[in-house]
């Protein structure tokens, strides 16, 4: 069957949507190459052509790849969704929004060079970056642009047409892609230099000619369609009010629609369902939709809505871009073929981009066959989205044995050993109200200072110490078998001695290991709990040139052995200073993992909670004083719906509460937070009930800690008094005056004095520098007193 919908008068191409697709595919390289010559690049070993004839041959291997696992060569189903850093940056950059600061990085051209372009990302001297922030509920950053009254929108920037027509050279007729106008305003702030309370989306009619004449560039260059993300319409945490994003949706779509040269328009709505924008959309002339609709709620239920779809075509995305299971394909192929029984043109598509997947489960020679079964990464899911398509078109005989196969590895899924552990179930099913709470606050403090006897202001750090080469080179050549573990766990030994002699030296109060042994604060407690598995290649990329390597979480969570007691009674075994035995959050260890999908996300995160609780108890019959559970990615995974957030603060607090709860009220339970904005999630963090909570402060000037002292959070607060994300050293005046700062608004027995956030990306001698000017500030405001 066709898809064809017809097209606005005047557009000179046949919309005929392609009837299997993705949203965009992993740009990092299977092996990462791309990182490795953007930082060749950055390191000024290969130059900015070598880097270009490396993106060009990434592209090129992207699309041969594609079609060869069955996306069409020449009906745009291939979509260019490169970028050498972020794709919002590259949208900023082709409509010519480059921050006032940077101006002179714009060469006469008005375009910038790549190393103008990086420089953006990076920053330069003392001109600070584009600030980076989470995109939507995902572990990727983007780069926030910046939009004044004064920027000045221009079409910057081709690249996005050279390199259609670099597909186009080469045999390949692509789907260019770029984040929507609506999306691009909302996530962008106001430039510094902008009068209070401006509000970039108040550019719109400014920066839409410049898409204008983008699309009339692609069509004259032969684009048959056009991908705009705009994700940001599924949100409900972008502080525009909805009114006015449904409204700016409307006029977008409107203006653009009515062109008379252009591509044909798909907008994209990922990570979410559409809601009250789906209706604005589906009136608007454009000629095709993309709903996610393994995050958001389908429409199946709306068929009014999805009538209105009918002069266009709904791309549904039943494969989830966002995880790494190989799903349920036969129950796929019917949320589309009940679609279509509501709305003629129905296609299939993933419901993100798949950037959030790793390329290929090929890649894993280490992961058990079961478990290599049950998986689809980005390549696998490519293969997924070819079959349900032509199951969708010529009907599912056509694709029984792929369904089977699929339904086979599911059942294989459900019933392997290791998924459901009756022990670890019944204990999660025998916990009482009880099991999530502490003693009253005032009673713990009592006991708490008279175990530890701590000063006023007492100063301490968030973890990590610098990891150096030489760390990192011992536990390499651990993996490949060079070093024996006895030697590794002696080398960690003398680091951890190391550090503690460095910490006493400084006078710091609380005492830390400093973490050496750790790989990844997620990825290290994966290693060690039974029912997770971790891959070699799994890569993802969680900004510019950074990737992680997520853990699968496959099966019932349950700790064999105890993880960190050794590291910490060694270090409390160097010292009379209390140490602080040191935890990843059941919160952040989902959040920085891919997760099961066959079960509620609480109830995994009760397992997760209940092996560190042991860990807990471990540390603390062991003589240790002080525990911190950190949880930087409480925030993270909001949900974007406000009528999900409910749920979720109850069973991430409660995880939370009940990894923490089973100490006597003597032990001190310490939490950090990466962030200062807690917004929403403010309630959330006095209801984690942790004895100190450290946060970030610095960039914000304390402004954090009078926000939420005037909530009358009344537990020990350690606002981070300088920024670790740059080697910059505070002075002790800037200290000094940042505690005072703090003080004014929150008494003093509540106040710590701590980095923002731990110290392994840093270096030791501005750590060293750094930590003895925060002594020395704590110790002239101690004599303020
Ligand atoms: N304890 C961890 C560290 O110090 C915390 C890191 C984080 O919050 N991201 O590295
Ligand atoms: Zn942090």
């Amino acid at each position: 069957m066709t898809t064809s919908a017809p097209v606005s008068s005047g557009t000179v191409v046949p919309a005929v949507f392609p009837s299997g697709t993705i949203l965009g595919y992993p740009r990092i390289g299977r092996r990462r190459e791309l990182k490795k010559a953007v930082e060749a690049f950055w390191a000024g070993t290969i130059s900015a052509d070598e880097l270009e004839a490396t993106g060009a041959e990434l592209r090129a291997t992207t699309r041969e790849r594609l079609a060869g696992l069955g996306l069409g060569r020449t009906d745009s189903a291939i979509p260019e969704s490169f970028s050498f850093y972020d794709q919002v940056l590259d949208t900023a950059v082709t409509v010519g929004a480059v921050p006032t600061r940077f101006a002179h990085l714009v060469q006469a051209d008005g375009t910038l060079d790549l190393a103008g372009y990086f420089t953006l990302a990076r920053g330069e001297g003392s001109s600070l970056p584009l600030e980076m922030t989470k995109w939507f509920d995902s572990n990727y950053h983007y780069l926030v642009p910046e939009i004044g009254p004064e920027t000045v929108f221009s079409l910057a920037s081709d690249r996005i047409v050279r390199t259609f027509e670099e597909a186009k050279t080469a045999g390949f007729l692509t789907r260019p892609v770029i984040v929507g106008p609506v999306t691009f305003l909302l996530l962008s702030k106001a430039s510094d230099d902008a009068p209070a309370g401006f509000s970039p989306l108040s550019r719109l009619d400014d920066l839409l000619p410049v898409y204008a004449t983008l699309l009339e560039r692609l069509a004259a260059a032969g684009a048959e369609w056009i991908q705009i993300d705009e994700p940001a319409l599924v949100s409900e945490s972008i502080d525009t009010p909805r009114t006015e994003t449904l409204g700016a949706t409307r006029w977008t779509y409107e203006t653009l629609g009515r062109l008379s040269r252009r591509p044909a328009i798909f907008v994209a709505a990922p990570y979410g369902s559409l809601d009250d924008a789906l209706p604005v959309l589906a009136a608007a002339p454009i000629e095709a939709v993309g709903l996610d609709l393994v995050r958001g709620t389908a429409p199946d239920d709306a068929p009014g809505l999805v009538a209105d779809l009918a002069d266009k075509t709904l791309v549904a995305g039943v494969i989830d871009g966002h995880n790494i299971w190989r799903g349920d394909l036969a129950a796929a192929v019917g949320r589309a073929e009940n679609l279509r029984a509501l709305t003629p043109n129905v296609t299939i598509s993933t419901s993100t981009s798949l950037l959030h997947v790793p390329h290929s489960v090929a890649d894993e020679s280490k992961l058990g066959g079961d478990l290599k079964s049950w998986l689809a990464f980005a390549d696998e899911k490519v293969a997924q989205v070819a079959v349900l398509a032509r199951g969708l078109q010529e009907g599912r005989d056509a694709v029984a044995d792929e369904l089977a196969a699929a339904s086979v590895a599911l059942a294989s899924r459900a019933e392997a050993p290791g998924v459901r552990n009756s022990a670890v179930r019944a204990r999660t099913e025998a916990l009482t109200a009880a099991d999530f709470s502490r003693g009253p606050y005032d009673v713990r403090l009592a006991a708490q200072q008279a175990a530890l006897d701590l000063p006023l202001l007492p100063t301490t750090t968030i973890g990590s110490f610098p990891q150096t080469g030489e760390i990192r080179r011992a536990r390499a050549q651990t993996l490949r078998g060079t070093l024996l573990p006895d030697e590794y766990r002696q080398l960690m030994r003398a680091e951890i001695a190391r550090v503690v002699a460095l910490q006493e030296e400084i006078g710091l109060d609380v005492l830390v290991h400093g973490e050496p042994e750790r790989n990844d604060m997620v990825q290290y407690f994966a290693e060690n709990l039974d029912g997770f598995a971790v891959t070699e290649n799994g890569w993802v990329q969680s900004y510019g040139s950074r990737c992680t390597r997520p853990s699968i979480l496959w099966g019932d969570v349950s700790r064999p052995a105890p993880i960190t007691v050794d590291w910490s009674t060694y270090t409390q075994s160097l010292t009379a200073k209390p140490v602080k035995g040191m935890l990843t959050g059941p919160v952040t260890i989902l959040a920085w993992s891919f997760v099961r999908d066959d079960q509620p996300l609480g109830d995994t995160a009760r397992q997760v909670a209940l092996a560190l609780r042991d860990e807990i108890g471990d540390l603390e019959a062991a003589g240790i004083g002080i525990v911190q559970v950190d949880e930087p990615a409480l925030r993270e995974l909001l949900p974007l719906k406000r009528a999900q957030q409910a749920d979720y603060l109850d069973w991430s607090v409660g995880s939370f509460r009940l990894a923490t709860a089973g100490v006597t009220d003597a032990t001190q339970i310490h939490t950090h937070l990466c962030y200062s904005e807690f917004g929403v999630v403010l309630d959330a963090i006095r209801n984690l009930d942790a004895d100190v909570t450290s946060i970030e402060a610095a960039r914000s000037r304390m402004d954090v800690v009078h926000d939420i002292q005037s909530q009358g959070f009344d537990h020990g607060i350690g606002p981070g008094v300088y920024d670790i994300h740059s080697p910059r050293v505070p002075s002790v005046d800037e200290l000094v005056g940042l505690l005072e700062t703090a003080l004014e608004s929150v008494p003093t027995r509540q106040v710590w004095v701590n980095p923002d956030c731990g110290l392994k990306t840093r270096g030791y001698a501005e750590t060293v520098e750094s930590l003895t000017n925060m002594q020395e500030a704590t110790r002239i405001v101690r004599a303020r007193l």
